[in-house]
């Protein structure tokens, strides 16, 4: 293994990134107060390294393998300061206290609750994990079943299946602003599926929903809630949904909700708590390295234990019991989920929100002021606007665009300096790009409505504040 292996005594201040905190600054558990890199003039995206693996002895170009971790991770902590296009969180100081970890294999295949033949298991965290979450959603311990996942998808495979095991006939509803995961659960179940239309704010339309719910009345219905969406950060309502179901006619038997909180599940409930076990629901899945923050992907899927029987088979092979989707499962994410949620507490994730919601606030209302279409829904740190015109600019600041609009999001790590550092650099940037007057901004009245349009014809309408 070369000197990659932990046989040397693991020093993680050995892989510091240049302009991250050291070891002994952090710990107070205030994460988005962290000092990050100054940002500087705006650096070009990173290049392809053309990594190969070589024989031990046969590097003659005097680049040992310390030497290219390094460059990379060099490259990696220059560049954070324009991850601004994707919704992670950013801000591990809790990195030193827990790589030590990395000298052991943990591995949590089967059932969280059940111990393994083997030591190697981080499951005592995994069940800490899901407490805590079991108590935000509303759920008895004895009442709820769950797991860390690989990330949200994986949450949305297994809720969604859940629910057809207990449905077996039923047709999954979901909105067209819905994860690309909820299609890909349809497809890999051989489900019926009925998309439904959303608003211009990427909310769920209800009055289609309505129509084919009516449609369909014969079959049950699974349907997949968007508590804030992928693209714009809308919140579909689930109790305006709980109320079309029963407008509709639909007994508790007849329908199953998963609610997908991927991004929003540690938002929502500081603010209106919308998601709960004692309203008819069958599952909730949110993502670790969203807003919580982890290093690696994973997340936490949480169903009712009645629903799970009939999906745990017994596995002689690892003697356990086995619910998962996945086979071996990453040991080390619940214990990062943990050591956050236990740094952070309830009032530290309350006050990640209030900033976030209020640093999206700020980015929204300088934009508008600038004259830029833009548009923050209610509830969302999700700040949607026109597509830069340039190519260049939109990686740089390594955005995800979407036909013409593009999107921050506001996550803890994101600072008011990295904020006016991007503006600045936009609004430097539309000046070249329509200066001359041949070239216009975009309209976006269909994408994100006529009021938050400023294109020539519709900035009429548009509303500075
Ligand atoms: C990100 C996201 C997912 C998928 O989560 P992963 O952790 O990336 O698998 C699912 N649903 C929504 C709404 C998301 O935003």
């Amino acid at each position: 293994m070369g000197s990659l292996s932990f046989e040397k005594e693991f020093e993680p201040s050995a892989v510091t990134p240049r302009g991250l905190a050291p070891p002994g600054l952090i710990g107070n558990g205030d994460f988005g107060e962290m000092k990050r890199l100054k940002v500087a003039t705006p650096t070009a995206p990173r290049k392809n390294l053309n990594i190969t693996v070589t024989e031990p002895g046969s590097r003659n170009d005097g680049q040992s393998l310390d030497c290219i971790l390094m460059n990379y991770i060099d490259t990696l902590s220059q560049r954070i300061n324009y991850h601004i296009g994707y919704p992670v969180n950013i801000c591990y100081e809790h990195y030193a206290s827990l790589a030590p970890l990395l000298q052991f294999h943990l591995n949590n295949c089967g059932d969280p609750f059940l111990q393994n033949t083997v030591d190697f298991h981080s499951k005592d965290f995994e069940v800490a994990v899901l407490n805590w979450f079991a108590d935000l959603w509303e759920i008895e311990k004895d009442q709820y079943w769950g797991y860390v996942t690989n990330g949200g998808t994986e949450g949305n495979l297994h809720g969604i299946l859940v629910g057809r095991e207990l449905l077996p006939t039923g047709i999954l509803y979901a909105s067209k602003d819905s994860h690309y995961s909820v299609a890909k659960a349809a497809m890999m179940y051989r489900m019926d599926f009925e998309m439904v239309n959303t608003s211009v704010h990427g909310e769920m339309d209800y009055s289609d929903l309505k129509v084919k719910l009516l449609q369909n009345k014969g079959k049950p219905a699974i349907i997949n809630v968007t508590i804030g969406t992928t693209f714009k950060g809308a919140v579909d309502d689930l109790d305006v949904i709980l109320q079309t179901l029963k407008d509709c006619g639909y007994t508790y038997d007849q329908f199953y909700i998963h609610c997908d909180a991927a991004l929003n599940g540690l938002i929502i409930p500081f603010i209106k708590n919308m998601i709960s076990f004692k309203k008819p629901i069958g599952s909730v899945t949110i993502s670790g390295h969203k807003f919580l923050g982890c290093p690696m992907p994973c997340g936490i899927q949480i169903t009712r234990k009645s629903y799970i029987n009939n999906l745990s088979r017994k596995v002689e092979y690892i003697a356990s019991v086995d619910a998962t989707i996945s086979g071996s499962r990453n040991g080390l994410a619940p214990i990062f989920l943990w050591y956050s949620l236990s740094a952070k507490g309830q009032v530290g994730l309350q006050k990640d929100v209030k900033r976030c919601l209020d640093n999206a606030k700020y980015l929204k209302d300088r934009l508008q002021q600038a004259g830029i279409s833009v548009m923050l829904n209610e509830l969302s740190i999700i700040v949607v606007l026109e597509r830069p015109r340039d190519h260049e600019f939109v990686r740089r600041w390594q955005l995800s665009c979407v036909r013409d609009m593009a999107h921050v999001i506001v996550m803890p790590g994101i600072t008011r300096e990295i904020l006016d550092s991007f503006i600045n650099d936009l609004l430097q940037q539309r000046k070249k790009w329509y200066k001359d007057g041949n070239v216009t901004p975009p309209c976006v009245a269909e994408d994100i409505g006529a009021q938050n349009c400023a294109c020539s014809y519709h900035k009429i309408d548009f509303i500075i504040p």
